[in-house]
């Protein structure tokens, strides 16, 4: 069995530089999601999130072990599907392999804050509705880091909310009330971000994992994902006598998001938690750390569990959220969130501008191509052909945005379908009239002879 996984890399989509500047790779990013075979996938997002050396990069990559077990992907489509109730840990596969696939290293040496996003993408058809989709995983470096502002940590915090669809907050030891804070002015922020179109009786975000590391306190919450469970309502909890503050963190993280999920896991070991040489290899963890991390990583990434991304309350398409990833990281690279034109917006307007624009272009091409044809008889009813062929290919564009939208942008399409049919118009009318001397100057020629 392959679990090397070589076939795909960690790929920088986002990061600041060190003045602070955010820095979009767009290339990288097209090339991931455009690959054929997952343009009309429903998307699932895994994104974790967190401060340095906190073990993210460690779990994801036993995470990428548990889905090439699992799941085909881009880079390995044949791979036969497992079945996910096997009782032991055979995915877990080379037990003194070194772990592999987003670096994660012992050194204290800071890394640069960002987003990388794994290039293989897996593919699944879910199993209760037949649905195809592409699950991504997403790691993102930087949170309640010392040096980072906490403009930097809320705005990369805010960014992972828009994109993933599983969200997993990775802390160590327990949940603090600034951690509840971030993610409260996270949610907040990056609602901004949605803004209009948000409706008041759906929740923006799907699902908010808490990962908390070595856990100490097992007597009273248990490992996994019962005691998580029990150990997160009662952090949640709105209690009678907090003040005011404590209540509406709580109140704004329940209505953010649909789910609120939390893992405990025991501290790993010595050698996992201090070796400066430690590969991340299974066999030198502790047992109740390996039985622990196994069990998250079988419930977090169950199919049962796989969550659909969705914004404004419809299920994104990987075409559709890249063009969502592309408007957001503009947002994000322009230092504030424009007041005018939220993010849902803004993408909408520039993929509907697209759309629009290709269906003039095709207007344009078939009414000049017939021009030779046209004379001031039928020009009218070439121009009504060329234009319902451009509507119709309009119609059947894949559109985002609402009713609203797409009765506006119509009218818009319209609008420039018969602007340019004025100046077909002016031209056609010029070149009769030319035609016209020049067939009385031949006629004048002719009559002489
Ligand atoms: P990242 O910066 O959050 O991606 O952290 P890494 O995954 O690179 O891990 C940083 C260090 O923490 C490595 O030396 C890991 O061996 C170690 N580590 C991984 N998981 C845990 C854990 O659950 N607890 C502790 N204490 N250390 C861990
Ligand atoms: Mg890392």
């Amino acid at each position: 069995m392959d679990h090397t996984h070589q076939h795909g890399k960690p790929v920088s989509i986002l990061r600041f530089s060190d003045n602070k500047e955010v820095i979009v790779d767009n290339r990288e990013l097209e090339k991931i999601f455009n690959h054929p075979e997952i343009q009309d996938r429903k998307v699932v997002i895994l994104s974790l999130i967190g401060a340095f050396r906190g073990g993210k990069s460690f779990f994801l990559d036993y995470c990428l072990r548990f889905l090439y077990a699992h799941f085909p992907s881009i880079y390995n489509p044949s791979k036969h599907k497992q079945s996910f109730f096997r009782k032991n840990d055979y995915w877990i596969a080379g037990r003194d392999e070194p772990l592999k696939g987003f670096s994660w290293r012992a050194g204290t040496k800071r890394e640069t804050i960002g987003i990388n996003i794994w290039s293989d993408v897996f593919l699944h058809t879910m199993d209760r509705t037949g649905e195809k989709v592409a699950i991504f995983v997403m790691d993102t470096q930087g949170l309640f880091d010392t040096e980072s502002t906490p403009t930097d940590n809320s705005r990369i915090f805010a960014l992972g909310n828009l994109i993933s669809s599983i969200q997993v907050l990775n802390l160590k030891q327990q949940v603090q009330e600034d951690h509840l804070q971030y993610l409260q002015f996270a949610t907040e922020f990056a609602k901004f971000a949605l803004k209009k179109n948000l409706k008041p009786e759906g929740k923006p975000f799907q699902n908010m994992t808490f990962l908390i590391r070595d856990w100490e306190n097992n007597e009273e919450f248990r490992y996994g994902a019962a005691g998580g469970h029990n150990y997160i309502n009662e952090v949640l909890n709105i209690k009678q006598d907090q003040s005011q503050e404590l209540k509406e963190v709580r109140k704004s993280i329940f209505d953010s998001f649909e789910h609120v999920n939390c893992y405990l896991l025991p501290y790993p070991g010595e050698v996992v938690a201090g070796y400066k040489n430690y590969d991340g290899r299974w066999s030198e963890m502790d047992t109740t750390f390996k039985a622990e991390l196994k069990n998250s990583i079988e419930h977090l990434l169950h199919p049962d569990n796989l969550v659909i991304k969705k914004i404004n309350g419809i299920d994104i398409k990987v075409n559709e959220m890249k063009l969502y990833l592309q408007a957001y990281m503009i947002l994000f690279q322009s230092n504030e969130i424009p007041q005018a034109l939220s993010a849902y917006e803004y993408t909408v307007e520039s993929h509907m501008n697209n759309l629009i624009e290709k269906s003039v272009n095709d207007y344009k091409l078939t009414i000049y191509r017939n021009a030779d044809l046209i004379n001031a008889q039928n020009r009218q009813i070439v121009h009504e052909k060329c234009k319902e062929r451009a509507l119709q290919q309009y119609n059947a564009e894949n559109k985002i945005g609402t009713a609203e939208h797409d009765y506006r942008f119509k009218m818009k399409l319209t609008e420039e379908i018969d602007k340019i049919f004025g100046y077909f118009k002016q031209q056609n009318e010029q070149i009769i009239k030319e035609m016209e001397k020049e067939r009385e100057k031949f006629q004048t020629i002719l009559d002489r002879e």
